[in-house]
């Protein structure tokens, strides 16, 4: 079963906030509805605000790792694929990637907060009340492990993935919609509406290695280890909601209560101090340790005997998730757990209507996609896949990023990373 650990108290915190994330307010959403959450629970803490893409990959490549006890992003998903790689690209990462990571919903896509929050086994949430949850999980503490996705791409480069991979409508709509950020999570409801008037079929090949033995049911893993929590705070509690409050009253207080709207930066650094210029060190920057994937012959080699190759060329999209949510109200995987050692691979294969595939998108908010009985639809459990687009035009995106448009493959490594959950 999964074994949760407890950070280490007092938990020295860095918190990275991508001030242009989402609609723009990460700073403001941070100030207004975790900082009082933290100083009550006497968790210290370090607030960055990132200048510029790539800002935190650099910081997290050179950071002196010994002072902190947890790296958080406060943004979206981009933010912390920057800090996984960034840790991946450390000449100690095979310590510096068990550094517990936690995530504040502060972006337009939070596939990765909706996730841990559906992990929690808590009721759905969004906006403001998931921001919540995750700021309660951070106080509460509690380290679980947390697979990741070795990503070759055909310049020979290598990524670390934690949420996705996707090609074709998915991609687009990922990409497109980035337009539309101020809007939130919003975004990729209209962005499928607008690709779905110029839908396209994306030639390409696909293989797989299958996950021929499941581990156990994700729900016995979860209760087995999972320790009992002790209220510390109990101020802070009772004025959560009460689904956030295991055994809580049931009495629903108004979420005012635990926020402090002002938004001055004095006074977090009572508690914490506000860094905007952490300058890059010079230590790390060596790749030579890094892991190796046993799965992946290289890329101009025929994939292995043992792996599936997909008849069909001509695709809608393909996807493939290690999340349960693809998006605050995208309900992708429904077995999905941050440490089940799956790929999950979802393929669409042209021919699909256009209102079959809104009917499918429409059905992923309840997780019921799979009931459709879409014939066009498939999913499959792997632990490795080669994707190889003959479309000379397209998006290939991990994580939400794009990376270069070309052959891809990718294998699972669980269990490779720590997640603040539960
Ligand atoms: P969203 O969910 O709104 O897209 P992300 O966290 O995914 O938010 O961030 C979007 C992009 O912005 C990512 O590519 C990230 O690397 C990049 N980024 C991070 N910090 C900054 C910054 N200070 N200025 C501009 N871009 C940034
Ligand atoms: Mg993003």
């Amino acid at each position: 079963g999964v074994t949760y650990t407890e950070l280490r108290r007092p938990c020295r915190t860095m918190i990275l906030v991508n001030p242009h994330s989402g609609r723009g307010q990460a700073l403001q959403l941070f100030t207004g509805h975790i900082r009082a959450m933290l100083t009550e629970a006497s968790v210290p803490y370090t607030l960055v605000i990132t200048e510029h893409q790539n800002h935190a990959r650099e910081l997290v490549r050179n950071a002196d790792l010994t002072q902190w006890d947890a790296l958080v992003i406060m943004s979206g998903d981009g933010l912390l694929f920057e800090v996984i790689n960034g840790l991946m690209e450390r000449e100690d990462w095979q310590q510096a990637i068990q550094t517990p990571l936690g995530m504040l919903p502060g972006g337009s896509g939070n596939a990765l907060a909706a996730s841990i929050h559906h992990y929690s086994q808590s009721p759905p949430a969004w906006n403001e009340e998931l921001l919540l949850s995750c700021g309660f999980m951070l106080c509460k503490g509690l380290v679980g492990p947390l697979d990741l996705v070795s990503v070759h791409l055909a310049s020979s480069q290598r990524l670390f993935s934690f949420l996705s991979l996707a090609w074709g409508f998915v991609a687009d709509v990922d990409i497109e919609s980035e337009k539309y950020r101020h809007v939130g999570a919003i975004r990729f409801l209209m962005g499928t509406l607008v690709r779905l008037a110029s839908l396209r079929v994306y030639q390409g090949r696909l293989a797989y290695l299958p996950a021929k033995e499941v581990p156990k049911p994700p729900n016995e893993r979860v209760k087995a280890t999972r320790p009992p929590f002790t209220p510390q705070q109990p101020s802070l509690c009772s004025s959560l909601p009460c689904h956030l409050v295991p055994r809580a009253s049931p009495k629903q207080s108004s979420l005012k209560n635990c926020v402090d709207t002002n938004l001055n930066q004095n006074s977090i650094t009572n508690s914490s101090s506000v860094i905007t210029n952490i300058r890059p060190g010079t230590q790390g920057n060596n790749k030579t340790a890094s892991p190796t994937d046993s799965l992946l012959p290289s890329l101009d080699q025929p994939v292995p005997e043992n792996w599936t190759v997909v008849n069909e060329e001509d695709f809608v999209l393909v996807l493939a998730i290690y999340q349960s949510h693809l998006a605050e109200d995208l309900w992708t995987v429904p077995g999905a757990m941050a440490d089940d050692g799956l790929i999950h691979l979802f393929y669409v294969t042209a021919g699909i209507s256009r209102p079959a595939l809104l009917r499918l998108f429409l059905a992923m908010e309840r997780g019921s996609h799979l009931a459709c009985g879409c014939p066009h639809l498939v999913y499959e459990k792997v632990r490795a896949l080669r994707l190889e687009p003959v479309s000379q035009q397209g998006m290939i995106t991990v994580d939400g990023e794009v990376v270069e448009y070309g052959p891809i493959q990718a294998q699972v490594h669980p269990r490779m990373a720590r997640l603040i959950c539960g």
